[in-house]
Parts: C-alpha cells; structure tokens; sequence
C-alpha cells in the first residue's frame, strides 16, 4: 500500500529544505509527467524536467512491512536520490491521491 502522502513524509524522503521547496515549485509549475501510482508494487514514478534537456526519471519505493517508510527514492539525476525532482513527484503524489483522482486496484483474497 502506498501510505498517504503528507508533508511530514515529503520532508524525511528529500535531503533538504530548500529541496522540498524547489520541488513543490517544480510540480506547480507542471514539470511532473507520466505520474504512475502503483499500490500494490508500493511505487510511484514520473519523470521531472529539470534544467537538462532529458527529463529525469523518479521512482519512488515505499517498505512493505513498514508502508510509512520510503526505501527507495531514486532520481537519473547527479543528486541520486532525495532530490527536488522527488519532492516534485511527492506533491503531485499527494495532489492526485487526495483528489481521488487515482482508484486504487481491488485487492482480491487467493
Ligand atoms: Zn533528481
């Protein structure tokens, strides 16, 4: 399951302050594409364009024992990981799961 997404969860995943605010800037500015929510994998990817020509691309990992957790927060970026570009993949996160945009799968019993 993929845990909702707050402030307090963008704010541990991504290194810095100032990162976390560049990235809210990036997503308001609709820098964030192919948004991709996976619940039953616990992955969220997109891609962020930055300042290179190639957008980066974002995956994003929660724990599964733990959903609270963020294992993975990868970006093709030179930071690597807990980026701005993740920060940006974040908020849109949060933007289309609170809006109900995104119906999750149904989870069948086997
Ligand atoms: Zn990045």
């Amino acid at each position: 399951m993929i845990p909702r997404i707050t402030d307090s969860l963008i704010h541990d995943a991504i290194q810095t302050e100032n990162m976390v605010r560049a990235g809210r800037a990036y997503w308001q500015q609709g820098r964030v594409g192919d948004l991709e929510i996976d619940s039953e994998l616990n992955v969220i990817s997109a891609y962020v364009k930055g300042s290179a020509r190639q957008p980066y691309e974002v995956t994003m990992i929660f724990g599964e024992d733990n959903p609270d957790a963020l294992v993975e927060a990868d970006c093709s970026c030179p930071v690597g990981y807990g980026c701005k570009h993740g920060a940006a993949v974040l908020y849109a996160a949060m933007a289309e799961l609170s809006l109900g945009g995104h119906v999750p799968a149904i989870q069948l019993a086997d």
